[in-house]
């Protein structure tokens, strides 16, 4: 079975590892595609079909979506593919021809094999690039050629609210998936355990894909600015045993964070304080790792007062820091002086995209 699974741009390869790592643990061969057709934040994955006995002693059959599901800490969707296409030259025609291009392609698919026509369905897209028709639109093609195609074998049901089947339709430049949603209307980096929303909170996907870039050793992990405490909070869900310490200058969001941990049930496994980053040593001698996704004064705070936050923060860092350091900015001129001046070694960089903006990481030491 085919899977189209979507992420952050930019982490692809560390979901690739953990979505192998994952099947591995279960003896399930599973072979991965990043990027198909070069789209950013997709992955394409085949599962083999695999059984399990159940505790009644009747052979089942494996469902590699709920799996991932349950247990994926980067996976954004699980997408059961239908089909995958790129439509050449789709950007620039006119919107009637390519959405009826859309229609007949979709009319054309064994729609019948993935809903039975006694469940509900309902289309959610998704658009990005130039194109002259939106994302509705697009939802709404899809959506007809698939009751159209189910007519065949009886009346369909459309429910747009709570659909027992969700089809999921992406047309990403001239890239067009379609497949079945098991993950639902909520992405899953959407935590349940976000109680408290910060205004610049991080993707949960992104802060396990700093974690996994920092290689924790069962050392100290420090947040400096921890926010609403997702890097941290993530860390101990993953059953790190180590010590793990957040910071953060104003008691609203620390306040938040604690509320965030109590839900996530790991507010024991974090030690929080409030305090101020650019005087680090004041609240550690040593950490091993410190791994942050730094304000850039964009949605809180001011851009000017960056540069001098990031001097006063590395060079306090560089006091402490035994191991790595994993950080996420747009501020890239400003951390790189900030590190330069400290004496601190950029071991790796990529970009990320969080938000709709592309954002630097680096790993350093
Ligand atoms: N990763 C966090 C989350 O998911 O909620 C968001 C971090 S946000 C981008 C940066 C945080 O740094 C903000 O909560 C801000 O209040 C905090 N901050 C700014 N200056 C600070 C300082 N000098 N010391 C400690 N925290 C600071």
């Amino acid at each position: 079975m085919k899977f189209l699974l979507t992420t952050s741009q930019g982490i692809e390869d560390l979901a690739k590892k953990e979505v192998e790592r994952l099947f591995e643990s279960k003896g399930i061969k599973v072979s991965i595609e990043e990027k198909p057709f070069g789209v950013e934040g997709r992955l394409i994955a085949e599962v083999e079909e695999s059984f399990y006995t159940d505790e009644k002693g009747k052979k089942r059959e494996f469902s590699p979506a709920t799996f991932l599901n349950e247990n994926s800490r980067l996976l954004h969707r699980v997408i059961v593919e239908i089909a995958s296409l790129k439509f050449k030259g789709i950007e620039s025609q006119e919107p009637e021809k390519a959405l009826r291009e859309i229609y007949d392609f979709v009319y054309s698919l064994p729609i019948e094999n993935y809903v039975k026509i006694t469940e509900s369905f309902a289309v959610r897209s998704f658009r990005k690039g130039e194109h002259e028709f939106t994302s509705v639109d697009i939802a709404k093609t899809v959506g007809s050629a698939i009751y159209d195609r189910l007519s065949r074998y009886g009346k369909p049901k459309v429910n747009l609210d709570h659909p027992s089947v969700i089809f999921r339709a992406e047309l990403i430049d001239d890239v067009f998936f379609l497949g079945i949603d098991t993950t639902g209307d909520s992405s899953l980096h959407k935590r349940p355990w976000r109680v408290y929303d910060h205004p610049a909170h991080l993707k949960a996907s992104i802060a396990n894909a700093m974690t996994e870039l920092a290689e924790v050793d069962g050392g100290s992990v420090i947040d400096p600015m921890c926010g609403s405490g997702t890097i941290l909070i993530e860390l101990a869900l993953r059953g790190y045993e180590g010590r793990i310490i957040g910071i953060e200058k104003y008691k609203k969001h620390l306040r938040g964070a604690r509320m965030n941990a109590l839900a996530a049930g790991v507010l024991d496994r974090i030690e929080f304080i409030q305090g101020d980053a650019t005087k680090l040593t004041q609240y550690a001698d040593s950490v091993d790792f410190a791994i942050s996704n730094l304000p850039y004064g964009l949605k809180i705070g001011k851009k000017s007062l960056i540069p001098k936050l990031y001097m006063e923060f590395f060079s306090e860092l560089s006091k402490v820091l035994e191991k790595r350091g994993v950080f996420l900015t747009t501020e890239k001129k400003a951390i790189e002086e900030a590190f330069e001046e400290n004496g601190f070694k950029i071991l790796h960089h990529r970009l990320v995209g969080h938000g709709g903006l592309r954002v630097h990481l680096y790993v350093i030491q």
